[in-house]
């Protein structure tokens, strides 16, 4: 059954082709679980964050082992730039899809049929082909790779009904070893998997979802747009996205970026294809530096060199916040996940929720809304509510890399305050929403408060030393304590909960919680982005230049000539042989002779007077 004995690959074999082929040291976390099954001719079930690694995962194998690997890819446009990634490291390899030309197409299949491919990308409707099939039966294959498999499942986000055909691959070759891999797989998603695959016995590795690489932040949105400008002046020249909820806040957006003198570009599913497309390629090629998008914009894009992600308007779920977040820093180099916050955009939200028609959608969507509030106004760490979320006790205490964890909280105490919210609600009987009873206790003039004659009550106009942001704050946070609760409804009210007596007759204390933002000094900005800036600066300019330079000659992204990370190192250890550029992580025996002689008189050059 297993296409290779046990012990033909050890560790120092994997070891050497690991620096060899991709000039990497050391696994990242799991990845040698996965290359060990695959090796050793196991099914494998592999649930491992974006940026996690995964392509390495088989394509290590892929190179080790005889015949070729078949990898199936969602997207076309994915594809390709897998083929251009692997064959920059020196990997034969191919993808045969509907985009080919027909001279391309037959160089690929006398490749293929010649045993002279080390992985073939295939599209999944493929497999359901006749042709194909047959063609599947007379080839040496090493094994079936199956990116993104979350796709074969109707339970996931991305339900792609072209990945149902994949069912044929265990009848049509029984005898070869399936690996499906994906960054997002619940437990019916797992089964999904496993089941329609026909996985056999699978090695199962899952990742930790923990980022460490990724900073997370949240800040107090503020309306007009200076707030994202000032922002986006952290970054210079770097590589981000903004997520928008709507079309037209995504063009409003991109064009007064434009107008400010930024490399920004708009992306949502309302642009005409070709001019999508274009935008992507922009920002995938370093043309454009940022893009401002709906959610649409994410899946197919494995560039790893995306130094930021901004939020600029409310996430519709934790789950969303995550992946999105998630396709920053893929390289492994810091990043930052800026969510810009405000309850302000409750209600266009909800108003989104309320029209949907089916229930169980409707509550489901609610929930995740006030999930994100909380972890938008929670003072605990953000890393931890994210793992939490997704059923990851995080270990430690602090994680150094979010605002809260490095932010100082400041504690407010504010029993009084409490107090008259409590009573304001319990002298209008409980029969209000928010906004009524902040009004009272601010002493609006509205309609409503002189039609009950609510500006005769005593509170009317007891807190008027503080603003109503204030009161939204503090009964938010009686909410979150449960000592309130709101109805359900179009109109929600607010009631007290049993809670509210320790406070009004015990002498119980209420104190608010807020992380203080320390971002002021030069010094603390530094601290949420510590590789942002690499020592030499200007020489890691040039050799970006240079790495923009060879990828439009040979048409493939920058990313895929070295990553951030590679020349980052370059630019602080400054190589200056042949062998002091192999030391550099990233830099594999092809790479090293494709492009050595450029970077290095280059480096060379730099270190003159
Ligand atoms: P995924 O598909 O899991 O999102 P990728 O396979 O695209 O992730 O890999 C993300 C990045 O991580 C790529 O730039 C890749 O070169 C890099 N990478 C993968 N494995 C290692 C490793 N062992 N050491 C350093 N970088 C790695
Ligand atoms: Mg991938
Ligand atoms: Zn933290």
């Amino acid at each position: 059954m297993p296409n290779s004995p046990l012990s033909s690959f050890d560790d120092a074999g994997m070891h050497d082709a690991l620096q060899r082929v991709f000039g990497f040291r050391s696994f990242r976390p799991n990845q040698q679980e996965a290359v060990t099954a695959l090796l050793d001719g196991r099914d494998l079930l592999a649930v491992m964050p974006t940026g996690g690694g995964k392509s390495l995962c088989y394509q290590l194998p892929a190179v080790m082992l005889p015949g070729t690997a078949l990898v199936v890819s969602p997207l076309i446009s994915l594809m390709k730039d897998q083929v251009d990634g692997a064959r920059a490291n020196g990997i034969r390899a191919a993808c045969l899809n509907s985009a080919l030309l027909p001279d391309e197409r037959s160089s690929v299949m006398r490749d293929l049929l010649d045993g002279a491919l080390d992985l073939l990308y295939v599209a999944p409707e493929r497999f359901a082909l006749d042709h194909f099939q047959e063609l599947l039966g007379r080839l040496q294959i090493s094994m079936a790779v199956i990116d993104e498999a979350h796709c074969i499942s109707e339970w996931g986000h991305d339900f792609r009904p072209d990945y149902l055909a994949l069912s044929a691959i265990r009848d049509v070759r029984p005898d070869i070893p399936v690996a499906a891999f994906t960054a997002t797989a619940t437990g019916n998603v797992r089964q999904d998997i496993a089941q329609r695959l026909g996985l056999r016995d699978p090695v199962l590795v899952r990742a930790s979802f923990d980022r460490p690489n990724l900073w997370y932040e949240v800040r107090g949105k503020e309306s007009g747009d200076s707030q994202l400008v000032s922002i986006l002046k952290e970054f210079p020249g770097q590589a981000g996205i903004v997520y928008r909820t709507s079309r037209k806040s995504v063009n409003d957006t991109a064009a007064m970026l434009v107008k400010r003198g930024f490399r920004a570009l708009p992306y949502h599913a309302g642009l005409p294809d070709g001019e999508r497309q274009r935008n992507q390629d922009a920002f995938i090629r370093d043309e454009a530096d940022i893009v401002v998008a709906t959610v649409a914009f994410g899946m197919g894009i494995d560039k790893s060199n995306v130094r930021f992600v901004i939020h600029a308007d409310l996430p519709r779920s934790i789950e969303s916040y995550y992946q999105e977040t998630g396709r920053a820093g893929r390289d492994g180099g810091d990043a930052r996940c800026i969510m810009l916050f405000s309850t302000g955009d409750i209600p266009r939200v909800r108003f989104f929720i309320d029209a949907m028609l089916d229930e169980e959608e409707r509550a489901r969507a609610l929930s995740g809304l006030s999930k994100v509030v909380a972890f938008g106004s929670a003072a605990v760490c953000r890393r931890r509510m994210l793992l939490e979320h997704f059923g990851e006790a995080y270990p430690k205490e602090n994680c150094a890399t979010c605002d809260v964890c490095l932010g100082t909280k400041e504690v407010t105490e504010c029993t009084t305050e409490a107090k008259m919210l409590l009573s304001a609600i319990i002298r209008t009987d409980s029969r209000f929403g928010a906004g009524h009873i902040v009004d009272i206790l601010v002493g609006a003039d509205t309609q409503k408060v002189r039609e009950l004659g609510h500006d005769r009550l005593k509170l009317y106009g007891a807190g008027k030393g503080h603003g109503r942001i204030f009161w939204r704050r503090l009964l938010d946070e009686l909410l979150a304590r449960k000592v309130l609760a709101k109805s359900e409804g179009l109109y929600p009210v607010v009631y007290p909960l049993e809670g509210a007596v320790g406070i009004l007759k015990e002498g119980e204390k209420v104190e608010m919680v807020r992380v203080v933002e320390k971002r002021q000094g030069k010094t603390d900005a530094k601290r949420l982005s510590p590789d942002g800036l690499p020592a030499d600066r200007e020489l890691f300019e040039r050799l970006r230049a240079l790495r923009k330079q060879l990828a439009d000659e040979q048409g493939v992204p920058p990313y895929v000539v070295f990553s951030d990370r590679t020349l980052h190192e370059m630019a602080s250890r400054k190589p200056l042989t042949p062998g002091e550029m192999l030391e550099i992580p990233g830099v594999g025996q092809t790479k090293l002779a494709r492009y050595a002689e450029a970077f290095l008189a280059l480096i060379a050059g730099a270190g003159l007077p």
